[in-house]
């Protein structure tokens, strides 16, 4: 069987990784891939966010399925297309991927079926939010409607910074172009979670709960990044409460979004705060999370393909995806400037020496020239292990880490240090 990944991330490494295992995958092509996909997959080159590339190499490759990374083809209807022309494709339509880009529209939908999220208002002038402002208390969090990388999520101390977060979305100052919408959100505190499942239109199946790391800096500190790392426990949520979350928001949002039409494939991301009323859905990602995949599929001990082609024709109910016991993490080496202004084009070393047993080092942003592995990206490697314990896989990460080096080579020392400390 030939699989086509569309992306060029860690994640998107990772989930190569994982097909190439499968006894039943003989072919993985990733468009566009990156320098470190290459050792997994056959990369060609695409743009992502240009529709008609993509539909090029799906016309050129003709793969028996589709497995498309990031949110940005989503948007762009990638998978409607590859729909109508009858092809096999795992991802949900840009109408489902609405639970992802567009926040406004995520918001609205939780309140019509009662799934728990912080309160909220939308606005779509800035007097409105204004306005609106004034019924929420300090701190609030101000967010973009649109997809946004990760940067459109303010939360502020002062009435002045959400002023001044109000009128940079609707100016375009902020995040470069003008929003139509802004949510105004109560600000929740709490533990946060990443609930990840897949589904094929109506059944769940759920897969490890992950803990990310999102601000740049040690004790959870600086500004919002892609991610920095994250780790996986069986001890993240008990079995009592992943059974909550599946009847009281999973199949409440597959349901939801099935009976307005718009049934829903692939990865849904519940980015979850536990808080002391229970848990509540800060937003909704509607593929694999990055980094949180890389730690989630080395705890796989099942096919990746089986679970994903039962997605993709809507037996997942008859598919059991197996876990090892344990733990994992995944510590992300950034580009030093990130998550801001950064050089590529550093040779990276210590690749080889980094191959440790239960370590897997994938690669976020980097290319391979004249057998040289160089970074080309913010996030250049996700550094990942999974082992029988947190400890031993943060030793094993961190080890391989610590052979591993490049100009400017940035990393949290601090991955998992909550759960470290809660023992
Ligand atoms: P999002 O892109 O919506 O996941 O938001 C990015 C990060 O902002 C989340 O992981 C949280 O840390 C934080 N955040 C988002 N919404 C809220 C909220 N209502 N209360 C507190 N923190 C939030």
């Amino acid at each position: 069987m030939k699989v086509l990944v569309i992306g060029a991330g860690g994640r998107e490494h990772a989930i190569a990784w994982a097909l190439r295992k499968s006894s039943r995958v003989t072919d993985v092509v990733c468009a566009p891939g990156n320098g470190g996909i290459a050792s997994v997959a056959r990369c060609v080159p695409a743009s992502p966010k240009d529709l008609n590339d993509l539909l090029r190499v799906v016309n050129e490759e003709a793969p028996d399925l589709t497995v498309v990374g990031p949110e940005l083809p989503l948007s762009l209807g990638f998978v409607d297309e590859l729909k109508r022309r009858g092809l096999a494709v795992f991802g949900p339509t840009r109408a489902a991927a609405m639970l992802e880009t567009s926040k406004a529209f995520a918001k609205r939908f939780m309140q019509r079926h009662q799934i728990p999220t912080a309160n909220y208002a939308v606005c779509t002038t800035r007097s409105e939010a204004l306005e609106s402002l004034h019924l929420f208390h300090l701190p609030v969090v101000i967010k973009a409607d649109g997809l946004a990388s990760g940067k459109g999520v303010l939360i502020c101390q002062t009435k002045r910074e959400a002023d001044d977060a109000i009128a940079g979305l609707f100016s375009g100052k902020l995040l470069g172009c003008a929003e139509t919408a802004v949510v105004i959100e109560e600000c929740l505190s709490g533990e946060e979670v990443s609930f990840l499942l897949l589904s094929d239109g109506k059944h769940v199946a759920p897969l490890i709960p992950a803990q990310d790391h999102k601000r740049l800096g040690e004790g959870d500190t600086g500004p919002n990044t892609g991610g920095m790392g994250v780790y996986t426990t069986d001890s993240i949520l008990d079995q009592k409460m992943r059974e909550w979350v599946v009847n009281h928001i999973a199949q409440p949002t597959i349901d939801g979004i099935a009976a307005e039409d718009a049934p829903f494939v692939g990865v849904l991301y519940c980015g979850l705060m536990m808080t002391a009323k229970g848990p509540m859905v800060l937003e909704y990602n509607t593929r694999f999370g990055d980094p949180e995949t890389q730690a989630i599929l080395v705890r796989l001990e099942s096919d990746l393909i089986d679970a994903i082609e039962a997605s993709v024709e809507g037996r997942l109910s008859e598919t059991e995806m197996r876990w090892n016991a344990g733990a994992s993490a995944c510590v992300v080496a950034a580009s030093s400037g990130y998550p801001g202004s950064y050089t590529t084009g550093h040779p990276i070393s210590g690749l080889e020496a980094a191959r440790l047993p239960g370590v897997e080092v994938f690669h976020a942003g980097t290319s391979l020239v004249d057998g040289v592995y160089l970074t080309g990206g913010g996030r250049v490697l996700a550094v990942t292990a999974a082992a029988e314990s947190l400890r031993a896989a943060l030793d094993s990460a961190y080890e391989a880490m610590g052979r591993i080096h490049f100009e400017g080579m940035y990393f949290r020392r601090d991955i998992g240090h909550r759960a470290l400390a809660m023992r």
